[in-house]
């Protein structure tokens, strides 16, 4: 049992999950997010789609139940569900300023390359791909109908996972992986880097890998920074390509299918990095949409590994990539 999982337990047993609804500052609706409350160096509650403040990251309905049962009201409505999606994974740092110019063989991830062999699967480069990405898994219920969908046509994506969820759904990873899909490095409990110290932020990305690692085998080639937020000793500390992106969907704010759908299919172009979030059944929904769609428009759907591979000869360490237009 985990130490959440024990919080979560002992939380129950105290009629202590009656979570607390919480309201900004500016009076604004609280947003499914991290949110610093001043408790330390990277320290975060969860805020969940209902506003309850959680102390753990999204508690997953799976593990309520595991925890104890008899569940308060607001368990039940599914207050626990994972949340995720860096609040600010669409202002400030994670606003696109430019397309990464990495050359040379940089990481790759050898087992989606092993992977890819089981299917034949040819990436043309002079025709239009798109690296479609989803964070803050992983997350059966929705991922599994997202490589569900993949699988029927025959694209792949890549999922950016938090390593401290990754044990509770080894077999979707390991679906992930022998699908020849990417898992990415999310680091292990998404906290924001930026509030961290340089051994603190190796310690989140290194422990995420080793996480995955373990779990099916691949170290993700890749570093997505939770909530997109940087600054000169995250940069300094994260020797990984860094992947962040171009197009973000809004979907953990919206959780609205038909928005995150059109977020996506009125604006993609060749090249696009596109940020979706696994923890919801909308952006599920919308994913089911949009991968049919971009086939039929002809896009390939690719890992960023693959896209880097074909539109920049490889990932280069210390770099940061938004998209990967044609040259
Ligand atoms: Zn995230």
């Amino acid at each position: 049992m985990k130490w959440w999982q024990l919080a979560l337990a002992a939380g129950a047993a105290a009629g202590l999950l009656t979570a607390q609804p919480v309201f900004a500052a500016d009076s604004q609706v609280i947003r499914n997010e991290w949110q610093d409350e001043h408790l330390g160096p990277g320290v975060a509650r969860w805020v969940d789609e209902d506003g309850n403040v959680w102390d753990q990251p999204g508690v997953r309905p799976d593990m309520a139940d595991a925890a104890g049962g008899n569940g308060t009201e607001a368990d039940e409505n599914g207050t626990a569900e994972a949340g995720g999606g860096g609040t600010q994974e669409n202002t400030a740092d994670g606003v696109p300023t430019g397309d990464g110019v990495p050359s040379g063989d940089g990481a790759s991830q050898p087992a989606a390359e092993d992977a890819a062999q089981e299917t034949e699967r040819i990436i043309d480069p002079s025709k239009p791909m798109v690296a479609l990405t989803f964070d803050d898994g992983p997350y059966g219920p929705v991922g599994n109908r997202i490589l569900d969908c993949l699988a029927q046509y025959n694209g792949r994506a890549t999922f950016y996972v938090v390593g401290e969820r990754v044990p509770a759904e080894a077999a979707e990873m390991q679906r992930i992986v022998a699908e020849g899909h990417e898992i990415g490095n999310h680091t292990y409990s998404h906290k924001y880097l930026n509030k961290l110290n340089t051994a603190q932020i190796r310690q989140e990305i290194d422990r995420c890998a080793d996480t995955v690692q373990s779990v099916c085998g691949v170290r993700p080639a890749t570093v997505r920074l939770p909530g997109g937020n940087k600054n000169a000793t995250v940069l300094a500390a994260v020797q990984e390509p860094i992947v962040l992106w171009n197009v973000d969907t809004l979907d953990w704010k919206t959780r609205n299918a038909q928005q995150t759908v059109s977020a996506v299919l009125d604006h993609v172009q060749d090249g696009d990095i596109i940020l979706m979030h696994e923890l919801y059944q909308a952006s599920g929904d919308a994913a089911l949409q949009i991968i049919p769609e971009l086939t039929n428009r002809g896009y390939q759907l690719v890992t960023v590994s693959e896209m880097a591979q074909y539109r920049r000869g490889g990932l280069q360490n210390g770099q940061i990539y938004y998209s990967m237009k044609p040259q």
